[in-house]
């Protein structure tokens, strides 16, 4: 049960890093090199770091656009980004938050 998870995380990460490297998103750089070490982990090491993957996740979202040209629009939105990097992330942390649910009724 839990592989259908961490193959869906595995593939959303995958979309995330393709946005970053065709520059069709922003990711912050923290963020991408996170999750670019997290895709050549094995099966276990991914399952172990799935919740420092999901801080290192919500860390990266929705960047304070103070200051900058996008700053009102941001605003208007409740200080929510709503681009495609941000959507993607969102996935990826509700992928981990199975696992991590699924993990809890393991023992
Ligand atoms: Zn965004």
């Amino acid at each position: 049960m839990m592989d259908k998870y961490l193959e869906n995380l595995n593939s959303n990460i995958q979309e995330l890093i393709n946005l970053a490297s065709t520059q069709s998103a922003y990711v912050s750089k923290p963020l991408l090199r996170h999750v670019l070490q997290w895709v050549e982990l094995d099966r276990n090491a991914k399952k172990a770091e799935v919740a420092v993957l999901k801080s290192a996740l919500i860390e990266g979202l929705d960047v304070d656009f103070t200051g900058t040209q996008y700053e009102v629009e941001w605003h208007e939105k409740g200080k929510v980004c709503n681009c495609s990097a941000c959507y993607v992330a969102r996935k990826c942390i509700a992928d981990i938050d199975q696992i991590l649910n699924l993990h809890k009724s393991d023992k």
